[in-house]
């Protein structure tokens, strides 16, 4: 299955991310975390991403475009992936498509975690963190039981700088302005789901997983019949393709070019030049230039169709 999780800052989409991870056995895939693996690994894209970094700059949409391509070759992305945290505007949500459809993996679902305004603000602004245990409390939704006290250890506890009212209200306006609109954009394709963030993390997580479970696994089986058929067709397309280029080949190096074969040599070879060449090999790649148009069905758009109706 292959999802793209939505939500503000403070919805808790990260917290489902890792359930689901748990659950379907697929990765997750967050933009930092994959920057952070290529920089490590010292990747060309590593580089680049590094040399953005230390420049004081973002790193492009095609560094990270880049690292999601090369971390979906991995084979423990072969059933899936959640990708949390990109796209996070609308052109890097129409690379990403672009790039999958490229790969045929096509986004199977978006799903929106959905949370009021009010509450993330109380989320992220309520936050307190112990600094010598690392307990999380929230004045609002988990207070400790003596104000600004450790329940676990009596330290006192913080009130990260990020978490003040006026970055946190910054940074849920920026979602605003570019993500959200993502919402619109799913939803005009059809992948749009959206289960309330609100209530017990488990509660949410059943809500994900009962939406997954009816609109993906359907879906899933029949995508999965068109993809396999993309891959056959594909595969014959790059085998007719070598056999045409190999056919030409070997017809521009007859001495005797028939005008149609020759036609097909500019197009195809314009590099080869001919060389006089044994006869005998001839009628063997003349078969192999003949099979190769026949495979061509196009069988495609009927499973296309079905899949809209299990939708
Ligand atoms: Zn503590």
């Amino acid at each position: 299955m292959r999802i793209v999780l939505l939500g503000a800052p403070g919805s808790g989409k990260g917290t489902q991310a890792k359930l689901l991870v748990e659950k379907y056995k697929i990765p997750q895939m967050s933009t930092g975390d994959l920057l952070r693996a290529e920089v490590s690994a010292g990747t060309d894209l590593g580089k680049r991403a590094k040399a953005a970094m230390d420049a004081g700059q973002l790193v492009t949409d095609d560094v990270v475009l880049g690292m999601i391509q090369a971390r979906l070759a991995k084979p423990d992305a072969k059933s899936g992936f959640i990708l949390d945290g990109f796209p996070r505007n609308i052109p890097q949500a129409q690379s990403l498509d672009a790039m999958l459809a490229r790969l045929g993996q096509p986004l199977q679902l978006a799903l929106l975690v959905d949370v009021d305004t009010d509450v993330l603000l109380k989320r992220l602004t309520g936050r307190r963190t112990c600094g010598s245990c690392g307990a999380i409390y929230n004045i609002y939704f988990s207070a400790p039981k003596t104000a600004n006290k450790c329940d676990k250890c009596g330290s006192a506890l913080t009130h990260r700088s990020d978490d003040n009212e006026q970055t946190v209200a910054n940074r849920l306006k920026v979602y605003q302005q570019q993500t959200a609109p993502l919402v619109n954009y799913y939803k005009a394709q059809g992948k749009l789901r959206t289960v309330r963030g609100v209530g017990a993390v488990s509660a949410i997580f059943k809500n994900v997983t009962d939406i997954i479970e009816s609109q993906i696994r359907p879906l899933a089986d029949v995508m999965g019949k068109i993809e396999s058929a993309a891959a056959r067709q594909a595969a014959k397309t790059k085998a007719a393709a070598v056999a045409k280029a190999a056919a030409a080949k070997a017809a521009a190096k007859v001495a005797k070019v028939p005008p149609s074969a020759k036609a097909k040599t500019k197009a195809v070879a314009p590099a080869t030049k001919p060389k006089p060449l044994a006869k005998k090999v001839m009628p063997k790649k003349a078969v192999v230039k003949k099979a190769a148009p026949k495979a061509k069905p196009k069988k495609a758009p009927k499973p296309a169709a079905k899949a809209k109706k299990v939708k």
